[in-house]
């Protein structure tokens, strides 16, 4: 029993090849004996053994059996921090919790690094970092020098980041034992496929052993519903819940768990499709209430109706509606977006006399394990942003989630003692369901990863050892991309089919190219910001690209009204909102930059007011976006000034709008990263199909695509536009649109263009079949000050 092991024994077990030092630590009793509870505790002396004797090691165990917490301590105790020991997250909530969590069993600074902040200073032992942040760190130090260890947690959520550290590593780990600065890589994951990793020639040559931790999981009992609902199924788990909590005695540590998102378990309330019978609706005072919209969003705490009659469908039983738990029900909110005060509440006890429920995204499947959930209520689906490579249009999705992450919620439930998952779809649904989750890497663009690739001279991209390989074409269609915005050079046009095939898919870095890879946004903005410094207008372009950047800076204006009375203040809200934006969007000149103007005077007019959460609310804009925005235009600034040291730009939050000349210069520097986001209003005179009235073309879209009614452009209907990205929803709506003039093509777009007479259009033309615009130069082009700017390093 190697529980049982004192740490003299330890330290007379040692190998000779084993690090000279056991670095003893302090810890609570309480802590150390939570810890001996833990599977990942028996495993100690085995999982060490292999780290020792092997240089890749892959540890496979259950969520919740201690991975994240125990292994950097093994290791720290076993001496291996003589450099620091790297633990990568795919998620940022993961990596600060974590961080504070090792830290208190430790009794010792344990540190954290996520994209905009962290507190690594010189004696840090054990960082916890997002993999984005490594990946990073790789680029500046392609050996790693300050790390004796690196552990890839969570890996298999195949995040992107991921998969490609995984395949860098691989080559990182030999050449440093090469050159006698030896150097250990864990991989972690949850019980899943990890063949991928195992089994993969191009990754290992020899496989790395995989060590398996049993995890102590108590039975839990699978009900599936006789049927399955297609339509509400946020309200057949809200009723869901209500039952349990009604008929079901709580656990040890009561607690319930949904996989089901936020915004969907309000909707559904406020379809007013579900009851909630006898929960003491006063209540929700105990439910967390802060400023922050994401917060707010989670909230459950409206007055209900009374007497719906959904019908439950599995159980014959009928439900007592009259039914009256005396204990008051708890409700807390966690997602990834979520400020990490309010995610620590789901690891403390409820207060006292409720029982709690914690309504969760699949941040909880694997990522955080939640102490004593005795019952899991499961929806089956998974919201997922969708990609379509050949047109680029995004969409978001919910679908059928796979049997693997199935069978991870429902594990959930079983950690302290036997418990019991809701699944609210049949048995049959359940058997149809993908066996895995697909790598996150098939699924998105990868432009942004083929240029960090570059970036780290690693040319022929195609070769890459990934554990899962994205398409051929996503690589093509991203490598030419990047050719387009001059980040790569340009392959030959002339020669053999078979090396001008090969040089197309091993196009080198460029100047340009090695800048952009410097910012931290995607390539179609590090172009923007590689542009921006001329007629001073890099404020606003790093000031427009951070709010590109963050998901969704203004709230939501489409959120479905509860009762009349709402409805009607909503109404006022909305136009209010809407004629805000107005004012942001401004007239004449700097109309035509559009939605990016909104965005503009959005954040100029935030940061003017201080950025507070007031401010937000009233003009509704999401407070933790302002706040990231706030953040990534310092780190942005600091890029710009890091590539071009003699610029030295400052900027200062609170900027004064752009003169009528900058708004004509940003639409220009904009067309210049979203070039092949191009979109040409149909002429009156082409209409023929009445779908195509106020339809916009694009290069690769059969099908028409419209300004969002919300956009500022919406009445304007520019001919030539460019759009941030296409999302569908009830139509292909084009988001974040700004107004070009078509002179402005030829001069700033050849290599999309295809020059004729210029007796044959008089305007530039999308050509559908090629992809590439017609048009010819022009010579009343309008250029202000228009040049690349010095990048060399
Ligand atoms: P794994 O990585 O294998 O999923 P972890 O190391 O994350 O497991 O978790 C081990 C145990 O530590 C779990 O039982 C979990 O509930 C507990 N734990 C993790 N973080 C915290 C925290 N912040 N507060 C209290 N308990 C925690
Ligand atoms: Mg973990």
């Amino acid at each position: 029993q190697n529980e049982k092991i004192s740490d003299q024994e330890k330290v007379e077990n040692k190998t000779p090849s084993q690090p000279a030092v056991f670095i003893p630590v302090d810890r609570s009793p309480e802590i150390q004996e939570a810890r001996l509870k833990l599977p990942v505790l028996a495993e100690e002396q085995v999982i060490m053994e292999a780290v020792r004797e092997n240089p890749c090691v892959v540890i496979c165990g259950e969520t919740g059996s201690g991975k994240t917490t125990q292994v950097p301590q093994f290791l720290y105790e076993a001496g291996y921090a003589s450099e620091i020991i790297g633990i990568t997250e795919p998620r940022r909530v993961a990596a600060v919790s974590m961080s504070h969590r090792v830290a208190k069993e430790m009794n010792l600074v344990v540190s954290y690094q996520i994209r905009y902040e962290g507190n690594v200073t010189s004696d840090t032992k054990i960082k916890f970092m997002t993999d984005g942040v490594l990946l990073k760190e790789i680029q500046k130090d392609f050996l790693l020098q300050r790390y004796s260890v690196i552990i890839i947690d969570e890996a298999h959520e195949r995040s992107v980041y991921t998969d490609i550290l995984i395949g860098l590593l691989s080559r990182i780990v030999p050449l440093r034992n090469k050159k006698g600065m030896p150097m250990k890589l864990l991989v972690m994951s949850a019980t899943l496929r990890v063949e991928d990793f195992t089994d993969n020639t191009k990754l290992f040559r020899t496989p790395p052993p995989v060590i398996k931790v049993d995890a102590r999981q108590f039975p839990v009992t699978i009900h599936f519903n006789k049927r399955t609902p297609m339509e509400d199924y946020t309200g057949e788990v809200f009723h869901k819940i209500c039952k349990i909590h009604r008929m079901l005695p709580p656990g040890e540590d009561e607690d319930e768990e949904t996989s089901e998102t936020m915004r969907k378990f309000k909707k559904a309330k406020q379809k007013k499709t579900v009851s909630l019978p006898r929960i003491d609706l006063d209540n929700y005072s105990a439910l967390p209430v802060d400023e922050g919209d994401e917060d707010r969003e989670a909230g459950i705490g409206d007055e209900e109706d009374e007497g719906s009659d959904l019908d439950i469908g599995d159980d014959p039983a009928s439900i007592e509606e009259k039914a009256d738990p005396s204990i008051p029900l708890y409700v807390l909110p966690l997602y990834s977006l979520l400020a990490p005060e309010q995610q620590a509440k789901v690891f403390r006890p409820s207060p006292h006399g409720t029982r709690a429920c914690v309504v969760a995204t699949n941040v909880a499947e694997t990522s955080l394990t939640i102490p004593g959930i005795k019952y899991v209520v499961d929806c089956g689906r998974v919201k997922k942003r969708f990609y379509d490579r050949v047109t680029g249009v995004s969409s978001f999705r919910v679908t059928w989630t796979s049997q693997a992450s199935a069978n991870q919620r429902a594990g959930r439930a079983g950690r302290t003692e036997p418990g019991h998952c809701y699944r609210l779809y049949s048995s049959a649904v359940f058997g149809d369901f993908s066996l895995f989750s697909e790598a996150e890497i098939t699924r998105r663009p990868v432009e942004d990863l083929v240029l960090q690739m570059k970036d780290l001279n690693i040319d022929k991209v195609v070769n890459f050892p990934f554990p899962t390989s994205p398409s051929a074409e996503a690589l093509v269609a991203a490598e030419q991309l990047l050719v387009s915005l001059g980040a790569l050079k340009e392959p030959p046009r002339t020669g053999r089919v078979k090396e001008m095939e090969q040089a197309r898919l091993s196009c080198p870095i460029t100047p340009l190219g090695r800048a952009m890879a410097s910012f931290p946004v995607a390539p179609r903005y590090a172009k923007m910001l590689a542009l921006g410094r001329q007629q001073d207008c890099l404020p606003y372009v790093i000031a427009v690209v951070a709010a590109m950047t963050v998901r969704e800076i203004f709230e939501d204006l489409d959120r479905p009204a509860c009762s009349e009375d709402e409805s009607s203040k909503l109404i006022q809200r909305r136009a209010r909102l809407t004629q805000m934006r107005r004012l942001w969007a401004g007239q004449g000149a700097s109309l035509l930059l559009g939605d990016l103007m909104v965005m503009l005077g959005a954040v100029g007019a935030c940061e003017f007011a201080g950025c507070t959460p007031k401010f937000c609310e009233e003009n509704g804009l999401r407070y933790k976006a302002m706040v990231e925005i706030r953040r990534l235009r310092g780190q942005l600034t600091n890029a710009v000034n890091a590539v071009c040291p003699e610029v030295g730009v400052f900027v200062n939050p609170k900027m004064t709008p752009p003169t009528e000349h900058q708004v004509v210069c940003l639409r220009q520097i904009v067309l210049a990263g979203l070039g092949d986001h191009l979109a040409r209003r149909v002429q009156a005179e082409d209409i023929l199909d009445p779908k195509w009235k106020n339809g916009y073309k694009t290069p690769l879209l059969d099908d028409p695509v419209y300004i969002h009614p919300t956009s500022a452009l919406f009445k304007t209907l520019p001919d030539f536009i460019v759009y941030q990205e296409i999302m569908e929803t009830t139509k292909m709506y084009m988001r974040g649109v700004s107004a070009i003039e078509a002179e402005w093509i030829p001069e700033l777009l050849p290599q999309y263009c295809h020059f004729g007479s210029p007796l044959e259009s008089p305007s530039p033309w999308l050509c559908s079949s090629t992809g590439t615009i017609k048009c010819h130069r022009s010579s009343t082009f309008f250029r202000v000050g228009w040049q690349l700017p010095a990048v060399e390093m």
